[in-house]
């Protein structure tokens, strides 16, 4: 099946980024990359814009895009205005096949596989697993179904990767009413991951720890390339704090919050639906710092002398720091330690604070390197831990299962 032009498309709760490459048996050629962000930023205009394969920005565009309708509106004229152009300004053809990533499909849906309307039926029960992504995740695979409807779709989970957590992790304790429905560990970040492990081969370290930062942030401990423990739980809102979400917490806090609620509220209805707000949007970084939840912006209030934005970068590092030290016990050890995500790849001074401490475990930072960019290692030649920092490459690893799926299907 040579040359397939595959369309994949990874949306947040505030952004839509897709790209196309031409796939074959081994080869991968990029044909173009593109996103819309800032979607639902109020009066703020949001970006849109498409790189060709030469990283040259065709497309580059501040809009107002309220909605996750308008934001789908661009990337479905550029879709489909580089198609009527096909006698002389094409840039991209028509997809033969599209992926989406979806981070939760829940307990049921662990394998990542064509979409069907049982499928969508499937993963609308349980988009509270992934309240700030699977809803735009859902809208993005009907409007895309709507728009090439001869085109098979594809999921990619991010659950994937961590379909064979060991029970001592998988399993939450909750009353086990709640586990027979669904309520589990399902972790995030997978298909990040896996782009790591795809990268480190054929050397992958027997014990790995991955850590994903970027607006939300993950850490996985990998033992032979297996997930073996992640700190996001059911929802990505559990684990460490990242930019609007709480990270792990007293379940007596969401008690008080979901208390205060009722009490402001005539009828309750949407206590529930506040109480998520609060801890996915309203929390993390932005809550500590009530400012920001945009690392940039962080680094550049706490040189300005900002106490609020010191301590909620300074909860950030902290808690990386604890789960680092909880995955060196549970991998009984470390060999390489790896650094992923916006933040991961971008900031130095987050990965020099969430090392300092760790020297004990033979986690040690060269300065120089690590004040280096791109795929980098940052520790010294002779450390016993090798500390890394590689940029994930999620699309050409939903492209890898696009294509998989459809070599299969086609069998
Ligand atoms: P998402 O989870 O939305 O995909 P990203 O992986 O793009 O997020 O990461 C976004 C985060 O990365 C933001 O907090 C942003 O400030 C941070 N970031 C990006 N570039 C830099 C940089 N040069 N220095 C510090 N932080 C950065």
């Amino acid at each position: 099946m040579p040359g397939l032009p595959v369309l994949v498309l990874n949306s947040g709760s505030s952004s839509i980024k897709f790209s196309m490459y031409e796939s074959g048996e081994s080869a991968r050629r990029k044909l173009m990359e593109g996103a819309v962000d800032g979607i639902g930023s109020g009066e703020k205009e949001g970006k849109f814009w498409i790189k060709d394969p030469n990283d040259r920005k065709i497309v580059d565009q501040s809009s107002h895009v309220p909605d996750l309708a308008s934001a789908f509106k661009l990337v479905e004229d550029a879709l489909l205005s580089a198609e009527k152009h096909s006698g002389g300004e094409q840039t991209w053809p028509h997809p033969a096949a599209i992926g989406h990533r979806v981070v939760c499909g829940g307990p049921t849906i662990t394998e990542n596989q064509r979409v069907s309307p049982e499928l969508i039926e499937e993963l609308e029960r349980y988009v509270h697993f992934a309240p700030l992504h699977n809803p735009v995740a859902l809208f993005i695979i009907r409007e895309t179904l709507k728009l090439f409807p001869e085109v098979p779709n594809f999921i990619c989970l991010d659950s994937y990767f961590h379909r064979n957590l060991p029970e001592v992790t998988r399993r939450l304790p909750v009353p086990a009413k709640y586990t027979e429905m669904g309520v589990q560990r399902f972790g995030a970040h997978g298909i990040s991951y896996e782009s790591i492990i795809e990268q480190l081969k054929p050397s992958v370290p027997s014990r790995l720890i991955v850590a994903h930062l970027g607006n939300g942030a993950s850490i996985a401990a990998i033992r032979d390339g297996q997930s073996i423990d992640t700190s996001m739980g059911l929802t990505p809102t559990g684990g460490i704090i990242s930019g609007t979400r709480t990270g792990d917490i007293d379940p007596g806090v969401l008690l008080f919050i979901l208390r205060e609620l009722l009490k402001a509220s005539d009828d309750g209805k949407h206590a529930a639906d506040e109480l998520e707000d609060a801890v996915s949007k309203q929390a993390g970084l932005l809550g500590v710092s009530k400012t920001t939840n945009d690392m940039r912006d962080l680094r550049k209030a706490i040189v300005a002398g900002n106490a609020d934005a010191r301590l909620a970068v300074d909860q950030f590092t902290y808690t990386i720091r604890k789960f680092i030290g909880a995955y060196i016990a549970v991998l009984g050890g470390l060999d390489m330690l790896v650094f992923t995500g916006g933040i991961g790849v971008n900031d130095s001074d987050s990965r020099a604070e969430i090392c300092s401490g760790l020297e004990c475990f033979g986690i040690v930072l060269d300065a120089q390197r690590n004040s280096a960019r791109g795929d980098v290692t940052i520790s010294p030649d002779d450390s016993s831990v090798t500390v890394r920092v590689i940029p994930p490459e999620e699309d050409l690893i939903m492209v890898n299962h696009v294509y998989r799926l459809m070599a299969e299907s086609s069998h």
